[in-house]
């Protein structure tokens, strides 16, 4: 697979990064074992890095594949506001992940630069884990078009990771066109990009083909990560990636595997989970969570805050 350096001065990685989110049980899509199973046929094909998050809660399901794949790189983001809650969360990656060192750590979902100013305690504990060592490079993730514009000026940060789609789906300041100046400017500055949600949540996945190319002729986004949740979405993806003939029965198992948020009928109605959907998808109907089908993402964040298990992306 082809290499790509992220930015002037981010690592050397493959062009696609595995998005460990599709494996984890905030979706709870695969066992732990078939999740392993299917990174490891993932790194076995050439991707050579993983992204994560504390929020994902999958550490103990990455690391035995981790260990047997010692040069792979990882990614992974904490919501730390304060210094402490950054030193624990990377304290809790190196542990989990069993890495002595973190490839790239980011802040989560940063969406302005009062967001930024927010965390800036977080992010003074960063580059201090940077300078000795415990950290390679450093960055935010935004789904914002001023997340982006800010991170760019954040002083010592090397990486963002932005959603881009050629819908624009799932940005929540603005439009496309917005979000494609905003990742111009930080391109200009050399910052090293990777884009989430290609697929945009698996609204575009009927047009895989114009999604993954919009995303890769983007000047200053370098890379992607992409959620794969079977063995046949690498093996898809893989040969997309490298423009080769698809065989229709693999085309039709990825394609027509369609995706949404199940909400169950034992939902009570508390609306606790509405506050965790970074898209605001979340609302009261008959007394019950209902979606916003063309807003949600399957990013499966609300489903951590529901004490009866009634979400699920399915
Ligand atoms: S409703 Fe919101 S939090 Fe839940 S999966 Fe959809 S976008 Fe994510
Ligand atoms: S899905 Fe769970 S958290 Fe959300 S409103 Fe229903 S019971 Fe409450």
């Amino acid at each position: 697979m082809r290499k790509v350096k992220l930015g002037y001065n981010g690592p050397e990685v493959s062009e696609i990064c595995f998005g460990s989110l599709a494996i984890s049980p905030l979706q709870g899509r695969v066992s732990l074992e078939e999740g392993r199973d299917i990174l490891e046929y993932a790194l076995a094909s050439g991707i050579d890095w993983v992204d994560t998050a504390e929020i994902y809660n999958n550490y103990e399901q990455l690391r035995p594949v981790l260990d047997k794949y010692p040069e792979a790189k990882v990614v992974s983001k904490s919501y730390a506001v304060t210094a402490a809650e950054l030193w624990e969360s990377i304290e809790k990656a190196r542990l989990g992940l069993n890495r002595d060192v973190i490839d790239i750590f980011m802040l989560h979902e940063q969406e302005s630069h009062l967001t930024l100013l927010g965390h800036a305690q977080a992010w003074e504990a960063l580059l201090k884990a940077k300078a000795s060592g415990l950290v390679r490079y450093i960055g935010i993730s935004t789904h914002a078009v001023q997340g982006v514009r800010a991170g760019a000026l954040q002083p010592g940060l090397d990486v963002i990771h932005p959603l881009v789609n050629y819908e624009g789906l799932g940005i929540i300041d603005g439009n496309l066109e917005d979000m494609l100046q905003s990742i111009a400017f930080a391109a200009e500055l050399g910052i090293g990009m990777y884009a989430m949600k290609v697929f945009g949540g698996g609204h575009l996945a009927t047009n895989p083909e114009k999604a993954l190319h919009f995303v890769r002729s983007l000047p200053g986004i370098q890379a992607m990560a992409l959620g794969m949740s079977s063995r046949q979405e690498i093996d898809f993806n893989l040969a997309l990636l490298a423009g080769e003939q698809i065989p229709e029965q693999l085309r039709h198992s990825v394609l027509y595997r369609e995706k949404k948020l199940y909400i169950a009928d034992w939902c009570q109605g508390c609306g606790k989970c509405f506050p965790a959907c970074p898209q605001q998808a979340l609302y009261l109907k008959n007394g019950k969570a209902a979606v916003v089908a063309e807003s949600c993402v399957l990013c499966g964040y609300c489903s951590r805050e529901c004490d009866h298990f009634c979400l699920k992306i399915v």
